[in-house]
């Protein structure tokens, strides 16, 4: 029993099939398809579709104006993609540590390191909230900040395709410049790889059109040079390939038809761990009250916080066939970010969730059996 895993329909098949019988496996139709039914889903005005959410943030922070100089702070507890493209630009990356109750960044700590950051002149030029798990950050308040200190806000929504804040979907772009999703099979919905940038911001999403591309535009009003032909294209910056395939477009098209049986599958099963795990020495992470989430991930944080009932708890589980996994390892504790100067106690919080978290199955596919057996096996590994 792995801690997600992908469920692929026959539709699923039969949509890629489609492509691979059509004349074009990238740079058709499909893709634009897949882009104009998450705008729609997600209720934004551009959709900016990539070969992974990496490649997604890379190209939004370039948008941004992220480079040599600058600062990108994002939170520790998140896969490394969320810093790792501040770094891609040439940028700072910097962290504000966790609010224990829900993982998410800790809205004091960002303002406090923001009033400190502007005496020094070192203010963020973006900042990136995580969406752990599939619940969405206070995005009013990021929002409020970034308007105050001037900073751009990237949403890393990887996890939180379908999910809500104060009602409106995540990706919406309310509250922030750009919004990314991941579909790597882990993830809500998948298209093998892939991400994507939404945005309400035209200028945005044609820089990101163009720098997925190679940074070439086609469009012979844009040219800055006279067109000699209607065969010609410009580079105007460097960009990049990170397009999507229809190949891909077809498969994530096909699953976005799912999506929503497919988080209220993982709502029925998260209310049943709630249940059967009531009576256990262990919490799982707040949802605000403002926030309807995917429920990527059902992390669970132990009560005794010694490393090595982590480690037993841990081992016990995969002992018994249960795939658990810490998402995530602080990014700051890296040896990579460690080079940079990083170091232990830099994020108290992030460092302590690292070692009691860990996330139980879910994925829809799962039987009640299978829940029934994550319950006594944690029961029985957290009384050894
Ligand atoms: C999966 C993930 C990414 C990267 O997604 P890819 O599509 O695999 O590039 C980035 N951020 C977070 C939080 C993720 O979970």
């Amino acid at each position: 029993m792995p801690y997600g895993r992908q469920s692929i329909s026959i539709e699923d098949i039969d949509a890629v099939v489609d492509v691979l019988r059509s004349p074009f496996l990238t740079q058709g139709p499909v893709v634009p398809a897949f882009e104009q039914a998450i705008s729609t889903e997600v209720g934004s005005e551009f959709a900016v579709a990539a070969n992974s959410a990496t490649s997604a943030l890379h190209i939004a922070c370039i948008a941004l104006g992220l480079g040599p100089g600058d600062y990108l702070w994002t939170s520790p507890i998140t896969f490394v993609a969320s810093a790792n493209c501040g770094c891609y630009c040439g940028a700072k990356v910097d962290f504000v540590d966790i609010d224990p109750s829900t993982g998410l960044m800790n809205i004091q700590d960002l303002e406090l390191k923001l009033q400190k950051a502007e005496k020094l002149g070192r203010l963020p030029k973006v900042v990136i909230p995580v969406h752990l798990a599939g619940a969405s950050c206070d995005m009013r308040a990021i929002g409020q900040l970034a308007r105050r200190y001037r900073f751009a806000v990237i949403e890393d929504a990887s996890h939180a395709i379908g999910g809500k804040y104060q009602g409106r979907p995540v990706g919406s772009c309310v509250h922030s410049d750009i919004c990314v999703f991941s579909f790597h099979p882990v993830k809500i919905i998948t298209s093998g790889e892939g991400g994507l940038a939404s945005t309400n911001d035209p200028k945005l999403a044609q820089y990101m059109y163009e720098l997925r591309s190679h940074g070439i535009t086609k469009d012979l009003n844009r040219f800055e040079r006279i067109a000699p032909g209607p065969w010609s294209y410009e580079q105007q910056h460097l960009g990049f390939n990170y397009r999507m395939t229809d190949i891909s477009a077809a498969l994530g098209l096909s699953q976005l038809k799912r999506l929503h049986e497919i988080l209220a599958e993982r709502h029925r099963l998260y209310q049943r761990y709630l249940k059967i795990l009531a009576d256990l020495p262990i919490r799982l992470l707040q949802i605000s009250e403002e926030v309807y989430s995917s429920l990527h991930l059902a992390i669970i944080r132990l009560d005794d916080p010694s490393p090595k009932h982590h480690r037993q708890v841990f081992e016990g589980l995969r002992g018994c066939g249960i795939g658990v996994q810490l998402h995530y390892s602080p990014v700051h504790l890296h040896p990579f970010y460690r080079r940079l100067g990083f170091q232990e106690g830099d994020f108290p919080e992030a460092e302590a969730y690292a070692r009691n978290a860990l996330s139980l199955p879910l994925y829809p596919g799962l039987q009640e059996s299978d829940l029934q057996r994550v319950a006594d096996s944690l029961k029985l590994v957290l009384q050894a």
